[in-house]
């Protein structure tokens, strides 16, 4: 594979460094077989796209546009169904109706969708009544059930995962083309059990009143509001495994850069940041927006210098710090990260993840998240950002269109014993539709009777 003689970077350089929560596969000639066919099929996303999205981010950059990027923090085979696609680009949709409306801000939604099937896990083995075996890391990796078998990583699963990501784009492309993003036609986005949600009224207001204003203008203008007929929607995953980045990252565009061909806007998960690990060194050379989570650990030293590795020439659009350091630690933590960026004198675009830093287990072992801390940690962010000069461009968050039961509160109170009824994610708890369409509102300003 050719080196790119600019940066001395190819998709491959990753390999001569450290990387963590990488699986150990047994057969490495299965591997190489996987990669060299995976680096053949088609490109799931277009140079187009990608580009258009960096501009976008730059937009929310510069305080122009928000940034709405959400989905289940781990995705399954299984659940690549219509319905649930559907269903998440529906509150999506609606979130991001209410945030348009109430910030008058246009904004860019984006999926954690179509290749968020690794995780990174706090070990590599798991032990259960006197077995160990390698723990769960994602479908695109092994298999839940705690059997050797299951355990053992598979490579083929990364062409299943990529078939996935397709089939799941497709589904997306077809949905927006057919005219489901139509702000004329919100009905599309209705979900089957929202009459019982205590955000209907709310929601409904705003939905006929964005109805109103378009009729209005429409009537005046003579014609369609341009940009109301579709949206366009993107793709995001943490791009974890390595082997499957490389093997759909290509050189394509007139400059003949490299892009990650997999998903339009790919992330650093805080446990992958280290300057000199692998992670780092794939990212540095790829052309696609990128994103870094920061988490309560990241020193101010390590940020400037993650800066300087991932943005070298300020490029608009270019990188996303999304900080997720919880309620009770924002406040400390977030200022010194802040003029750490600030110092360096890029433009970066800055994201809150309200839902990593909080995460707890209850007595009986549920991991759960409260959503007072959620939408705390959320205001704190909007707060310490304004007084500081900077501003908050952008939310992050795990949430579902399915009517789940992982989170605890929100307007139709969830408790700890709710939990029991419909916890359905293998790995951590989602905000369901009413506890993600009451978070659109409190960013939107929306006051709840
Ligand atoms: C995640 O986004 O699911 C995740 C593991 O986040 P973080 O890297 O911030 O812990
Ligand atoms: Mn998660």
């Amino acid at each position: 594979m050719a080196t790119d003689n600019r940066t001395n970077w190819h998709p491959e350089s990753w390999q001569a460094k450290t990387a963590g929560q990488q699986p150990l596969y047994r057969d490495t000639e299965a591997v190489k077989s996987v990669v060299d066919r995976l680096g053949r099929l088609p490109q799931l996303v277009t140079h187009g796209e990608v580009e258009a999205l960096k501009k976008q981010i730059a937009e929310a950059a510069r305080g122009e546009r928000f940034l709405l990027q959400g989905g289940d923090c781990a995705e399954s085979f299984d659940d690549c169904t219509a319905d649930n696609i559907a269903n998440k680009l529906k509150i999506l949709l609606q979130m991001s109706l209410v945030l348009v409306t109430g910030m008058r801000k246009r904004v860019t939604r984006v999926g954690r969708i179509a290749g968020q099937y690794a995780k990174p896990r706090s070990a590599d083995m798991e032990t259960r009544g006197g077995q160990t075996l390698p723990s769960y890391r994602g479908d695109l990796i092994n298999r839940p059930p705690f059997t050797p078998e299951d355990r053992e990583p598979d490579p083929e699963l990364m062409l299943r995962g990529y078939e996935r990501a397709a089939l799941t784009l497709n589904h997306i492309r077809a949905l927006v083309d057919g005219g489901f993003a139509d702000l004329h036609h919100p009905e599309n986005w209705d979900l089957d059990f929202v009459r019982q949600s205590p955000m209907e009224k709310e929601y409904r207001e705003i939905v006929d009143s964005v109805r109103d204003s378009l009729q209005f203008m429409e009537t005046i203008a003579g014609s369609r509001v341009s940009g109301s007929g579709r949206v366009d929607f993107y793709t995001s995953h943490e791009a974890l495994h390595l082997l499957y980045e490389q093997a759909q990252t290509h050189q394509v565009g007139h400059d003949g850069r490299w892009y990650n061909m997999a998903t339009h806007f790919p992330w650093i998960g805080m446990r992958t940041a280290e300057l000199d690990g692998a992670h780092v060194e794939y990212f540095r050379g790829i052309a696609n927006p990128v994103a870094v989570k920061v988490g309560p650990g990241m020193s101010a030293e390590h940020l400037k210098a993650l800066i300087e590795v991932l943005d070298p020439h300020d490029e608009p659009g270019r990188l996303t710090l999304i900080h997720r350091l919880g309620a009770n630690k924002i406040e400390s933590g977030l200022p010194p990260l802040i003029e750490a960026a600030q110092a360096t004198g890029r433009t970066v675009l800055w994201s809150c993840d309200p839902m990593h830093g909080n995460t707890e287990k209850t007595q009986s072992g549920i991991k759960t998240r409260r959503v007072e801390n959620v939408f705390s940690e959320l205001e704190q962010a909007f707060d310490i950002h304004q007084k500081m000069g900077s501003h908050l461009g952008g939310v992050h968050i795990e949430l579902t269109g399915e009517n789940v039961t992982e989170c605890m509160g929100g307007a139709s109170g969830l408790t700890e014993k709710d939990l029991e009824r419909a916890y359905r994610s293998q790995v951590d708890p989602r905000l369901n539709y009413d506890q993600a369409l009451e978070l659109a509102m409190r960013v939107a300003g929306y006051r709840l009777r």
